[in-house]
């Protein structure tokens, strides 16, 4: 089988093979789903759009079995690379695998469960669920919700833990990877192996924000809580910098109960422009954006601030609007540009959703996406916002351009600024028509690396959150003091490097 596997990675033609010999490779690999060893389009591209590698093979698991055959066959070879592809939503490729085995996540059998524990709700999925599926079957199933979600729910389990997975309640519950007690796990020798805080704990904490390189989670037990029926979400303008930052980090650093289930926040151009100004703010089409209640010394940017509360539907509507009023009496927008809806707890979650279908209907939702993701460090957010914000960025983005403070909570893999408490999540979501409508790609990538030069020549103090990396010394830069142990993970987890190849950290070992 490998012999049959490494024929084709020496370059054969693989758009004739006949079936009759995937039947055996699948049979050579046991494998209870199926393989395609034909032109893969899927395999080859993710959201990003920048990136294209063919495959040798797309394989659709149907169980932690089926992914640890492949990877213990891969390591049987002396050049095959695995990769887990959970919705293909990342920028730079980091889902593919150059001639190697990319495998489908999203056809692992869901299995989907709900647990008690010690007085604990916990959801148990498939690694290849995704976010929307789980927050579907536990809010209708069971009144229950996890804590900490992502903006956009087409996004799996596996491949945001892989990551961080952050969004407006990271503040209060961290980010995803912190609200799983337990994974299952395939690691890179192909063993499948239960992990958690007190058992396997350094696969455990190596695996979350571990960018897939130390093994392909297969399942997670993630902590619920019992879900609102809906939620009030405000838009509130600031012209000042200062104002906006004062606030949002007041709003993150109150106790609960004394402060929003949500924060967030977006920069956006002091202008009538369509993508990028102030009829972005608004959240529903009855309530317009009144340029005239600017202030007079505003600058080329605003800011919004983005807040949630949740409620029951037993709670009296007035009740809401005294939490909101004291909540708001503290924070000092622009009085006259606050925006606000109610919605279900769902409608919320899936509020991107929308943006998502309006995208498709424009052509800008399957355009090449050149985002850049940052966490930048409180200390230096004010600078970040003088020469970023106000000058590179002053005519925006085409899409959101998101800044909103996290608090700093960190056992796994994830790598953060090294300075102080708070950080700053920084989030270019460029949404534009293809060239020759818009700039051509090339020229957003240059403006996303002018904004990396700049924070390396000034010394900001920051990270690339979803990093992007060509060589192994810039790896090394962006891990820093987190680099050693990560080498030391990769060497006990994985140590022929079979695993994600698409980040390219490592090189495969034969
Ligand atoms: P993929 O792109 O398929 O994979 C990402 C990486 O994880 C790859 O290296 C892959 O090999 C690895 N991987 C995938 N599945 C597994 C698995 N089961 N086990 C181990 N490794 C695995 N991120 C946020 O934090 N917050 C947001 O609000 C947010 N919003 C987004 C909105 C949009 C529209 C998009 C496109 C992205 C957004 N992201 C956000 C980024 C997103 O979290 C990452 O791109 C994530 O990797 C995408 O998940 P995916 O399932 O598509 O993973």
């Amino acid at each position: 089988m490998i012999a049959y596997l490494e024929h084709f990675v020496h370059g054969n033609d693989t758009e004739s093979r006949p079936d009759d010999d995937v039947t055996c490779l699948c049979k050579a690999l046991d494998l209870q789903g199926s393989i395609n060893c034909g032109p893969t389009e899927i395999a080859s591209k993710d959201f990003g759009g920048l990136q294209s590698v063919k495959p040798l093979a797309f394989i659709r698991p149907t169980g932690a079995d089926d992914v640890a055959g492949v990877v213990r066959a891969a390591a049987r070879s002396s050049n095959l690379t695995v990769a887990a592809r959970g919705n293909g939503h990342s920028i730079n490729g980091q889902a593919m695998a150059d001639r190697g085995i990319v495998m489908d996540m999203r056809s692992m059998e869901e299995n989907f469960q709900v647990l008690w524990i010690n007085g604990s709700a916990y959801a148990e999925v498939s690694g290849g669920a995704l976010w929307e599926e789980v927050l579907k079957r536990c809010v209708l199933g069971f009144g229950l919700a996890p804590r900490s979600w992502t903006d956009y729910l087409s996004l799996t389990v596996g491949g945001t833990l892989s990551n961080a997975g952050v969004s407006g309640q990271a503040f209060r519950y961290g980010p995803q990877t912190s609200n799983v007690t337990e994974l299952e796990v395939v690691s890179g020798k192909g063993d499948t192996l239960i992990c958690s805080e007190s058992e396997n704990s350094e696969l455990f904490f190596g695996v979350l924000g571990g960018l897939g390189q130390f093994g392909i989670i297969t399942r997670a037990r993630v902590l619920l809580q019992p879900a609102p029926d809906r939620v009030r979400w405000i838009r509130l303008v600031y012209a000042e910098f200062e104002d906006f930052t004062r606030d949002a980090e007041l709003l993150v650093t109150r106790q609960e109960g004394d402060s929003f289930d949500y924060v967030e926040g977006f920069v956006f151009v002091n202008s009538n422009d369509p993508f990028n100004g102030w009829s972005t703010v608004p959240l529903d089409s009855e309530h317009g954006f009144d340029p005239t209640h600017i202030p007079s010394n505003a600058g080329p940017v605003l800011y919004c601030l983005e807040v949630a509360l949740h409620y029951r539907n037993s709670d009296h509507p007035s009740h809401i609007d005294t939490v909101v009023n004291r909540l708001l009496g503290r924070l000092g927008f622009v009085k006259k540009l606050k925006f606000q809806v109610d919605l279900s707890y769902t409608e919320f979650l899936l509020r991107v959703k929308q943006v998502e279908k309006q995208a498709q209907a424009n052509c800008v939702w399957d355009a090449p996406h050149p985002w850049l993701n940052l966490f930048v460090s409180q200390s230096n957010i004010a600078d970040f916002d003088c020469f970023v914000f106000k000058k590179i960025l002053k005519d925006g983005v085409g899409g959101p351009i998101l800044i909103y403070p996290l608090l700093r909570s960190n056992r796994t893999s994830i790598v953060l600024p090294e300075g102080g408490e708070i950080f700053y999540l920084v989030a270019l979501l460029r949404f534009t028509p293809p060239y020759p409508k818009d700039p051509p790609v090339e020229k957003m990538v240059a403006q996303n690396h002018e904004i990396i030069q700049y924070c390396l020549h000034t010394g900001i103090d920051f990270k690339l959150y979803l990093p992007h990396y060509k060589t192994q010394e810039d790896w090394k830069r962006h891990f820093g003091n987190q680099w050693t142990k990560f080498l030391e993970r990769k060497a006990s987890f994985d140590p022929m490097a079979i695993l994600s190849p698409g980040q390219r950290i490592f090189t495969r070992i034969p």
